[in-house]
């Protein structure tokens, strides 16, 4: 418990005499519990204020560091995550559809759908702003997906092949660095 920065007198509370983010301190504490090596957070800090949300993180990075943790952190918050991960995998419809470093992930995005996803994440630096990227229809149900590429009904990219045939997750190699992407049109040089 201190190590999750809760004190002695908190220790008999019940569950509702703590805040959010003590509730994930406790968490992560019961996670820690079981000595692993892995540990996978599911949208750790969503339901948390912004303020809180850093404490946690922080929290979490320095236990990794003291612990030798790795995180599976799987989030919806672009800005968490170029905060927290060294490696990035981009999802659309339970696949894979980027994979690379952290830093070449937001430096030079391939995926269409990794590039939409960028472009709706707001900046402070007038720098790192990007041209809006807006997606048309609906995401389809992962019970029915589309043949071919899942995504190809609101890809602006989108070819005759990418409606029957399903792109493989193929490494290309950007600025010297190990870069996965499953895009026909990457491959074809059609994006860049
Ligand atoms: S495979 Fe085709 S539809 Fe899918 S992301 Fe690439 S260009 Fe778009």
């Amino acid at each position: 418990m201190s190590k999750v920065g809760l004190k002695p007198e908190h220790y008999d509370r019940y569950p509702h005499m703590f805040s959010g983010g003590q509730r994930q301190r406790i968490a992560i504490a019961r996670g820690l519990m079981l000595d692993p090596q892995v540990i996978v957070a599911d949208e750790p800090v969503s339901a948390l204020d912004v303020s809180v949300q850093a404490q946690v993180l922080n929290l979490m990075m320095d236990l990794q560091e003291e612990f030798g943790l790795s995180y599976v952190f799987i989030s919806h918050d672009l800005s968490v995550v170029e905060h927290i991960a060294d490696e990035v995998m981009v999802m659309y419809l339970g696949k894979v559809v980027e994979r690379t470093s952290c830093e070449q992930l937001f430096i030079n995005p391939q995926h269409p759908y990794t590039q939409a996803l960028l472009s709706s994440t707001p900046q402070l630096s007038p720098d790192k702003r990007r041209t809006r990227i807006k997606l048309e229809g609906e995401l389809p149900s992962p019970l029915n997906p589309p043949s071919g590429c899942a995504f190809h009904g609101r890809c602006q990219y989108a070819n005759e092949r990418c409606k029957t045939e399903t792109p493989e997750l193929i490494e290309t190699r950007f600025n010297e660095q190990e870069h996965w992407i499953a895009c026909h049109g990457v491959q074809e040089k059609r994006i860049s």
